[in-house]
């Protein structure tokens, strides 16, 4: 009889640390497989951002994917203080130690700028944006183009059961139908060009990928960005709200998530939205929204006056 080291309120077990470490593989096996995430022929790539959430991922895909069909894309964004390259010095090791091909680029290698200089230059020209803004769109524009020009069949990003259903619930809330079901892991992609992500950790707590990572003896400096203010106040409503709820009722995100997704997937299924390629931005060719001449981040990088250099 093993020490009971975790009470997982949401099942009402206890579990040790062996028990609990499966628990966590097991159900990512169950939802690669649920939703063909990813099968064992594919090449994927792993975008990892250093904190504990990437250290779950690497370390259950490294035991359940062949390593030489995997591959690690990091991106240091230019963020003083934070996210730094001795950050990821376990990424490194670890990509070394397995053999993992590792990608580590920066938003100042793609466009000549810092996530900081980018915000500065907004600042000085009137143009308030939110540096998350910037953040997303860059960080997806890089880790797409990386992943087309190397031959990835698949994007796994390590958004936990937290992330998903603040998404979720933003998008209903917003009434964006659109991106309710593109939030869906059945959903397709919008363009040829486009490589599909898939959030393997969707159905693991965040508290969860903390006691993991904790247990397998990483040590994470949980420095926040210092931009995290800065998001959109609705997502950390939202994020309160739900804490406040799991803490009262355990297992009410993964019912939400659950049915959220089980009512996509009928809407998806009785309805499947027409395949139409987007447009091109006439700018740097890369795929736009419909009714868009140019993409976001060509229209973003112009109000800052700075071209786009960044292939897709
Ligand atoms: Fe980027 Fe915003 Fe996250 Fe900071 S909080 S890493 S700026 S998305
Ligand atoms: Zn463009």
């Amino acid at each position: 009889m093993r020490e009971a080291k975790v009470l997982q309120r949401h099942t009402g077990r206890a579990l040790c640390e062996r028990c609990f470490k499966e628990d966590i593989v097991n159900r990512f096996k169950e939802e690669v497989s649920r939703y063909k995430m990813f099968s064992p022929g594919d090449r994927i790539l792993l975008a990892l951002s250093g904190g504990k959430d990437s250290f779950v991922l690497l370390d259950v895909v490294k035991e359940v994917h062949d390593v030489s069909k995997i591959g690690i894309v990091t991106i240091i964004e230019g963020i003083r203080g934070y996210n730094r390259v001795e950050d990821i010095s376990w990424i490194v090791s670890t990509a070394k130690e397995y053999k993992i091909d590792l990608h580590v680029t920066s938003f100042k290698e793609y466009t000549g700028y810092d996530l900081d200089d980018l915000v500065r230059l907004g600042k000085l020209r009137n143009f308030e944006v939110s540096p998350c803004t910037y953040c997303g769109i860059l960080r997806r524009r890089i880790i797409n183009y990386y992943a087309r020009s190397q031959g990835y069949d698949k994007v796994l990003t390590a958004h936990n059961l937290d992330d998903e259903v603040q998404t979720y619930v933003m998008n209903i809330l917003r009434g964006d139908r659109g991106r309710l079901i593109q939030n869906h892991p059945l959903s397709k992609t919008l363009s040829r060009y486009f490589i599909k992500r898939v959030k393997p950790l969707r159905k693991i707590y965040e508290w969860e990928t903390s006691v993991y990572a904790y247990m397998a003896g990483f040590r994470f400096q949980e420095l926040e960005c210092p931009y995290i203010r800065h998001q959109p106040t609705l997502r950390a409503e939202i994020r309160d709200y739900l804490y406040e709820i799991e803490q009262e009722r355990p297992g009410s995100l993964l019912r939400v998530l659950e049915t959220i997704d089980n009512y996509v997937e009928r809407e998806l299924l009785s309805r499947p939205l027409g395949f139409e390629e987007l447009p091109t931005c006439t700018l740097c060719g890369a795929p736009t929204a419909q009714g868009r001449k140019t993409c976001v981040l060509c229209e973003l990088l112009d109000k800052l006056g700075i071209s786009n250099r960044i292939p897709f």
